[in-house]
C-alpha cells in the first residue's frame, strides 16, 4: 500500500509518546516534504515498534529520543537516536543476528527475545532498503535504515 512515509511515521512516534512512562524527550526532525513508499504498513509498524521500544528499552536514565528523515537520491533514511546504554563497539553489527543480545547480565534483567532486528532487517530487506547500527558504550545507539520512495504518487487513470 502507497503510504506517505512522515505522516505513517509521526502516527507511530505519537502512539509512544501517549503512552510512555519515562522520562525521556522526544525530538524530531522530519522534511516538509511528502514521501510516499510503497510498505506493507503492519510490517513497518512491527519494525518501527521495535526500534522504538528499544530505545526506550535501552535508555533507562531518559535522556533525548531523535527521530530524523532525510532523502539521498531514491532513497529516505530514517534514524531513531538515543541516549542510552548503548552497545560494545564489536558487537554493533551483531544485533541483527537471530537471539543476539547485547551482554546476558542486562539481557536477563530487560527481557526480550533477541528476534526483534532480525525481523527487522529481514522486513527492511524484503522492502528494497538497508538497515544498521551505529553505538558508543555509555553514550547512545542509533538505528538507521532506507527505503525506496516516490516524490510524487504514482497516478492512475480511472
Ligand atoms: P525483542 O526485541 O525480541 O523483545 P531484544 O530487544 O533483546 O528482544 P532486539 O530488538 O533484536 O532484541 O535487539 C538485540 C539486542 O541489541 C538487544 O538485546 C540489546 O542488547 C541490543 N540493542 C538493541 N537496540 C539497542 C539500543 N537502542 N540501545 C542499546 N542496545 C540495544
Ligand atoms: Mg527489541
Amino acid at each position: 500500500e502507497w503510504v506517505e512515509f512522515n505522516h505513517f511515521f509521526n502516527s507511530i512516534i505519537e502512539r509512544f509518546e501517549f503512552s510512555k512512562s519515562q522520562k525521556v524527550r522526544f525530538k524530531r526532525l522530519l522534511p516538509p516534504t511528502d514521501l510516499f513508499v510503497e510498505i506493507d504498513t503492519d510490517k513497518m509498524t512491527q519494525v518501527i515498534d521495535n526500534i522504538i521500544s528499544n530505545a526506550l528499552k535501552y535508555s533507562p536514565d531518559g535522556g533525548d529520543v531523535r527521530f530524523g528523515v532525510t532523502m539521498s537520491g531514491t532513497f529516505i533514511k530514517v534514524m531513531i537516536s538515543d541516549d542510552g546504554m548503548g552497545i560494545p563497539q564489536s558487537n554493533v553489527n551483531r544485533i541483527f543476528d537471530r537471539f543476539y543480545r547485547a551482554d546476558r547480565a542486562r539481557s536477563r534483567a530487560m527481557g526480550g527475545t533477541g528476534l526483534g532486528l532480525a525481523i527487522a532487517k529481514e522486513m527492511i530487506v524484503a522492502h528494497g532498503g538497508d538497515i544498521w547500527a551505529e553505538s558508543e558504550e555509555g553514550k547512545g545507539t542509533t538505528i538507521f535504515f532506507t527505503l525506496p520512495y516516490e516524490q510524487q504518487e504514482d497516478g492512475e487513470w480511472d
